[in-house]
């Protein structure tokens, strides 16, 4: 399961963070997740759980937004959000990485990453 291995950086991540600050316990940790990693975010919430047992991070709260995707047009000077599919076999969205406006490359500008933005605890 990718997810897995994402969340076990994720939650490595913060545990070594987290060794610099006299910390009793974290409350909840706030995760952004881009539409173009395609995780899924229960997925995400179950190895959130597992992952984090025995740790500091044991029965915090895990919030995760979702970001969507947007890009900038190669071509015209389009920058914005990008249009989406349905797609009935994932029963999800997916997004169309074409510029909407003229139907050129784009470059991801946001939506590709899942990153911590915070993360609230509790210090001695
Ligand atoms: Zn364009």
């Amino acid at each position: 399961m990718h997810e897995v291995s994402i969340m076990s950086g994720v939650v490595d991540a913060i545990l070594c963070e987290m060794k610099k600050y006299e910390i009793v316990k974290v409350e909840e940790v706030v995760l952004v997740v881009g539409d173009l990693t395609f995780l899924g975010h229960e997925q995400l919430r179950f190895a959130f759980e597992v992952l984090t047992k025995g740790t500091l991070l044991e029965g915090s709260e895990l919030k995760i937004e979702r970001e969507e995707v947007r890009a900038a047009c190669l071509s015209c000077n389009f920058e914005g959000k990008v249009e989406y599919v349905e797609d009935e076999s994932f029963h999800s969205s997916v997004p169309i990485l074409l510029c909407p406006s003229c139907g050129g490359k784009v470059d991801i500008v946001e939506g590709g990453t899942c990153r911590v933005v915070s993360v609230k605890v509790v210090e001695k």
